[in-house]
């Protein structure tokens, strides 16, 4: 039997409803059960993937293609489950699959309505494909109160009436603000926020309390009695050290416990929750300490590169260390004289070039590729990281000072250019010019053959791995040749030969550039190989320096 959570957050946004979602569904998985998690997304844009990074975070790719929401990534790193199309629901795609239906005239001359028809889609969105999970937890975006919301509220207050009680239950995010003059904490945003709630026929099962200070009995009273709940499930949920301790701050305040109780499963045996003793242990305690510049376009905001941030926290919790990031703007470093970019990233133990858009920036990334590669800096380019690694060997190797991508304009050298066809499985994939700049990259999850005594064979310990993309450009392999001659080794590529997907150097210590996302399959519990290989790597080379 398939039961519904569905996760509403209320008095401001950035509570951190996603990591809430994402680590009750790794307590129910400690406990035995299989889960799913969903994200409803008020927003009209069909999908992320044409936002900004700076005003929404990174765009999250999963296996199958689908551009989401960086909640999907805390999702998959809680619980290792991988997220498909089905898990992320916008507005915007809600709405577009309506009009579709309307216009081929499926809905039989019916005037076509937010109640039912916009309401239906959305539960038939909610309830695809969970027949064979024991929990799905649903998480509705934005805040109790905003307008775009109200037809997510109004589906899951139907799907309430229809799946019963015992089916589904409502819990809800806010927050418990301490008022520093005042002393105190004040519960009369939460009741506002509950009482907005309850007018669209809402009524929660379990409040989830965000705050700095420890709940008092008679905050929880209070709670209680207003919100009509029962004291038990008003749960405290105290701001923590790092995210991956959330689940054992819940588990302690029991809201496995409660959800289980609502439901009517009691198990009598706690749930293993080891693995997280362990990631918070290494996380809270760390053995040492080194420093990554990621240097990149939208440093202002760390959530834009999300997913590279928390792989670089599992390399370090692999080797037992702390992965301290500096964020540097790649425009600060350009024109810089060679005094100062020392000054700049010398102190460095290891450098990463992110994924990226558009020329702005890039003088100062390839600065810093060469700084690295001069300097015997570990080095880990990804995406765009890869395509200035490979321009960065042409310009001041090679001395071919017109080599570029086809992204920033025409050039004589197109050493990065357009893909026009690509091979996804046996079925050839077309890039249109000109058509839609949603789903016009090669996206997902694609083979790749890697070359067996190089390094990257040794790290991923094997010849054929799998890997998420999301890039319009690749590298051209017509001038392999010149790469070859700038000591720039093709060790990975697609499995029909053609574009190359892995760079490396055997000049340097640690030198590799991907062309594909690997951040998006790093777990707390099983970090990727390469982001483990290139911690170690710059761990190697602060004890080179600091012994
Ligand atoms: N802008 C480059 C491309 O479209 C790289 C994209 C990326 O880094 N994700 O190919």
């Amino acid at each position: 039997m398939t039961r519904f959570i569905f996760v509403t957050g209320g008095v401001v946004s950035s509570l951190g409803k996603g990591i809430a979602a994402a680590s009750l569904a790794a307590l129910l998985q400690a406990r035995g059960y299989k889960i799913l998690l969903r994200k409803l997304e008020p927003y009209i844009n069909v999908d992320p993937g044409t936002m900004s990074p700076l005003q929404h975070g990174e765009v999250f790719v999963t296996e199958d293609g689908t551009e989401t929401d960086l909640d999907l990534g805390h999702y998959e790193r809680f619980t290792g489950v991988n997220a498909t199309r089905f898990d992320a629901v916008s507005t915007g795609r809600i709405y577009s699959d309506v009009i579709a239906k309307e216009r081929r005239g499926d809905y039989l001359g019916a005037t076509v309505q937010v109640i039912p028809h916009i309401t239906d889609a959305i539960k038939a969105a909610i309830l695809t494909n969970t027949e064979d999970v024991d929990f799905v937890i649903c998480e509705i975006g934005g805040t109790v109160g905003d307008i775009e919301g109200l037809p997510f509220l109004e589906a899951i207050r139907q799907l309430r009436n229809e799946l019963g009680a015992r089916s589904t239950l409502f819990i809800h995010l806010t927050l418990v603000p301490y008022i520093t003059t005042a002393g105190e904490l004040k519960t009369k945003p939460t009741q506002h926020s509950v009482n907005a709630l309850q007018s669209k026929g809402i009524q929660p099962d379990i409040l989830l309390c965000r705050s700095t200070q420890e709940l008092g009995a008679d905050e929880r009273r209070k709670l209680a009695l207003f919100c009509n709940i029962n004291p038990s499930c008003v749960i405290e949920a105290l701001d923590a050290p790092t995210t991956y301790q959330v689940p054992l701050i819940y588990h302690q305040q029991n809201l496995d416990e409660e959800v289980c109780n609502h439901f009517g499963l009691h198990s009598k045996s706690a749930p293993d929750l080891s693995i997280w003793e362990r990631i918070v242990h290494v996380l809270t305690r760390p053995e040492g300490a080194i420093t990554i510049g990621v240097v990149g376009k939208y440093t202002g905001l760390s959530d834009a590169y999300k997913s590279v941030h928390e792989s670089l926290i599992h390399g370090g919790i692999a080797h037992d260390v702390q992965v301290k990031i500096e964020w540097i703007d790649a425009k600060q470093l350009e024109d810089l004289s060679e005094a100062n970019l020392t000054a700049r990233l010398s102190h460095l133990d290891g450098i990463l070039v992110p994924g990226g858009f558009g020329e702005r920036g890039t003088q100062g990334m390839i600065a810093a590729i060469q700084f690295a590669r001069e300097r015997k800096i570990p080095f880990f380019g990804i995406c765009f990281g890869m395509q200035l690694a490979v321009l960065e060997a042409l310009r001041n190797i090679g001395g071919h000072s017109e080599a570029s991508s086809t992204e920033f304009g025409s050039t004589p050298l197109p050493a990065i250019a357009l893909m026009t066809e690509w091979l996804k499985g046996d079925i050839v994939q077309k890039y249109f010019p000109g058509a839609d700049l949603g789903g016009t990259m090669r996206l997902g999850a694609y083979e790749c053959q890697l070359t067996p005594d190089a390094l990257v064979s040794k790290i991923y310990k094997s010849t054929m791995i799998s890997e998420r993309h999301r890039h319009r450009y690749e590298v051209n392999s017509t001038y392999n040749n010149l790469l070859q001659e700038c000591g720039v080794h093709i060790t990975g590529t697609t499995l029909d030969g053609l574009l190359p997907e892995i760079i490396e150097r055997q000049d340097h210590p640690w030198f590799i550039a991907v062309q594909f996302h690997p951040e998006f399959k790093s777990r707390p519990f099983k970090p990727h190989p390469l982001f483990a290989s290139f911690i170690g790597a710059a761990l190697a080379h602060h004890q080179r320096d600091v012994p």
